[in-house]
């Protein structure tokens, strides 16, 4: 196959063939004889496959084939062009009878009976040359209704028959810019789409059909051909009519007003009840005698001349293109291939259920363990939101920033005042040099109250961003699961709404305890009570004696004490009460954000190391009667793109093998 893979066996075999039809066809020219050679055996099993190819409608996996595409206004002669190819009679008439690409598969056979069938719809239709064309008519009311409107589905005619050339070309409905009366009113949008979808291919061969009585540059085809093949490279023009309008005909071909790049073709179609024989007789005397019409060079006249051409420039489409569809449909097929293979298996059992549920749990666990807990986001490089351990110490951080910075943090608030009314509140009869315990634990349980709503709104802002990160990572490990999202996605959503119930009542817990006790073994609070007591002296010195309203205090700031003078009796108490609170109050915050972040990561390992499997199982498993039989079913988008996979694998796959087919028979016939 390694020759036949890339296509080099098959070009130069194209290439050899061209040489000796070349030969045989310039030796017919002379003698007349009509387009009959060994052509057949050379190029005849490329045109079948590329045929074949046709008909398994590769086209619709994107592959293109080399096609000769026949265009033209209306009444240029296009089906008289194709009749006189096939010696057989096409449907003719006023208005438009080719509703539907109508493909001309002509191949020459050694009988002289000729056989004809029309192809549609997946069926074979048997005709004659005498109800052929009543046949094309019948088969294209089948396709397009028997209106006037059109169809893109085509109809593909075989005609098999003594002397003609080997062709498949591709008739098209003539470009009409006025509707007739029962046709839509969009039929020159219609037509005009069909003809561009055939003729823009790179492959395609454009066939210009032209009658000789019109001015060739206001031909509505050669507009369209243009828009495509600007350089003409790939359009032949044929000028129908040439009896008609034989005055000036020479000076149009030659001028090439139009840019055809392959040259011009100058015929004469059957006229009225001749026949296909006395046609090309009546065309050759006319060409051969005809004042003006003879001055035309010989191998630009005649359909004869056309045939040939026609057949030499399919040639080597054929060669150019074939080693490019050989490549193509291999690595369509291979991608089709292994794009299935990628698939999720289809779920046919229970148990088969249970595996790719485990499944999906068990990677789901591993990249939540590696974005939550090991910080590793080979997974998600680019998207930092799942960088989850980062944004996690950030949210904390930010939490952190908050309780600091709030105002029951700051130790200048309310200078003292505070602790005074609450002296005074707490007094009782006993000595007044006692500080009352009381008064400590109720400034205390106030500044606990004025932040509990913190730790409570960071634990539900933490979750909610735990949630999203599971819940995403969950649905990214079941999207090939349809039937497993959703209740992978409620599990997600219970499990977490538990876990931070749980959290919840855990702070809840926390920041009562902070209200109830006044306690830690931590030796910075006494060092630092010691510290912020020594600065004692210097204020009572700077309010009480100098008057100052203002003073600076080391280790809490500058000041603005009111009215305290008033107070003197509990002065110092009150900045005793002070000095421990706001040493305190640093124990305190340090603990809400120690045991947050101990309290997070704690409750993150439980999650994907414990709670979300029981959670997933247990939600499949009981909550829902009949979950797993459901999960049996595939999505209707899995199942069709995994339908549409298995469909271009068989064409693509038939496809290869009539390309492997006739590879034998090259191979067979260089023996
Ligand atoms: P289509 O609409 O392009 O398929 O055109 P037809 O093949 O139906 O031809 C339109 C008309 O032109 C028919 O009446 C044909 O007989 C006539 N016609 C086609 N070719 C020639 C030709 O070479 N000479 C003459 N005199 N008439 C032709
Ligand atoms: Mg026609």
């Amino acid at each position: 196959m390694g020759s036949y893979e890339n296509g080099q066996e098959l070009v130069e075999y194209v290439e050899d063939s061209l040489a000796v039809v070349n030969e045989e066809e310039d030796a017919n020219m002379e003698t007349h004889v009509p387009i009959v050679s060994s052509y057949n055996d050379h190029i005849r099993p490329l045109l079948d496959a590329v045929d074949k190819l046709r008909h398994l409608k590769v086209m619709k996996e994107g592959i293109q084939l080399p096609t000769i595409v026949v265009v033209g206004d209306q009444s240029s002669g296009k089906s008289s062009v194709l009749e006189s190819l096939a010696g057989i009679n096409l449907p003719r008439g006023q208005g438009i009878c080719t509703r539907v690409p109508l493909v001309m598969r002509l191949q020459h056979h050694p009988s002289l009976t000729s056989e004809l069938f029309l192809e549609f719809n997946g069926k074979i239709v048997h005709t004659d040359e005498a109800r052929v064309a009543d046949a094309i008519n019948v088969a294209t009311d089948e396709i397009a209704g028997d209106g006037k409107g059109i169809s893109n589905t085509p109809l593909t005619l075989v005609v098999k028959k003594k002397g003609v050339p080997d062709l498949t070309m591709i008739d098209l409905p003539g470009i009409t810019r006025v509707p007739v009366q029962g046709q839509p009113a969009d039929i020159y949008e219609q037509i005009a789409g069909i003809i561009m979808e055939y003729i823009r291919p790179e492959e395609s061969i454009i066939l210009n059909v032209l009658s000789a009585t019109v001015d060739f540059p206001t031909c509505e085809s050669i507009r369209m051909s243009q828009q495509v093949d600007k350089t003409g490279e790939r359009t032949l023009a044929v000028v129908t009519k040439s009896d008609k309008a034989p005055e000036g005909l020479l000076e149009k071909v030659t001028a090439d007003d139009v840019n055809i790049g392959l040259g011009y073709v100058c015929v004469r179609n059957r006229i009225g009840d001749e026949s296909y024989e006395d046609a090309r007789d009546e065309e050759a005397k006319l060409f051969r005698n005809h004042p003006l019409l003879s001055r035309i060079d010989k191998s630009m006249v005649g359909i004869p001349v056309l045939a040939q051409k026609l057949t030499q420039i399919q040639a080597t489409i054929l060669a150019r293109c074939l080693p490019d569809i050989v490549r193509k449909i291999n690595e369509k097929l291979n991608a089709s291939i292994s794009e299935l293979n990628r698939m999720p298996k289809t779920l046919s059992s229970p148990a088969e259920v249970m595996t790719a549920f485990m499944g999906i749990v068990g990677s789901a666990k591993e990249s939540l363990r590696k974005i939550l807990i090991r910080g590793e986001f080979d997974e998600y490089l680019d998207d930092h939101h799942m960088h989850c351990t980062a944004r996690l110490v950030e949210m904390l951080n930010r939490y952190s920033n908050e309780l600091h910075n709030c105002p029951e943090s700051d130790p200048r608030r309310n200078f003292l005042m505070e602790e005074i009314s609450v002296l005074e509140e707490s007094r009782g009869i006993e000595l007044p040099n006692f500080l009352p315990r009381t008064a400590f634990l109720s400034i205390l349980q106030r500044k606990v109250e004025g932040i509990s709503r913190m730790p409570i709104d960071f634990v539900e802002k933490i979750w909610a961003y735990i949630e999203s990160v599971v819940v995403s990572v969950l649905m990214h490990h079941s999207e090939n699961y349809f039937q497993l999202q959703l209740s992978t996605r409620r599990a997600g959503h219970n499990l977490i709404s538990k876990m931070k119930e749980q959290s919840i009542s855990w702070v809840i817990e926390m920041v009562q305890m902070e209200k109830m006790t006044d306690y830690t073994c931590n030796p910075d609070y006494m060092s630092e009570w010691n510290k912020l007591m020594e600065t004692q002296d210097t204020f009572r010195n700077t309010i009480l004696t100098q008057g100052y309203s203002k003073a600076e205090i080391k280790g809490i700031g500058v000041v603005e004490v009111g009215d305290i003078r008033a107070y003197q009796n509990v002065l110092h108490q009150a900045f005793d009460l002070k000095m421990r609170m706001t040493a305190y109050w640093k124990i305190v915050l340090r603990r809400l954000v120690d045991s947050m972040a101990l309290h997070l990561q704690f409750s993150v390992q439980n999650l994907v190391n414990k709670e979300m499997e029981k959670e997933i199982i247990s939600e499949l498993i009981s909550n829902h009667g009949g979950a797993i039989e459901r999960m049996l079913e595939e999505s209707p988008s899995v199942a069709g793109k995994r339908e549409k996979l298995n469909i271009s694998i068989k064409l693509l796959g038939e496809s290869k093998k009539v390309l492997g087919n006739i590879m034998d028979k090259i191979a067979a016939y260089g023996d």
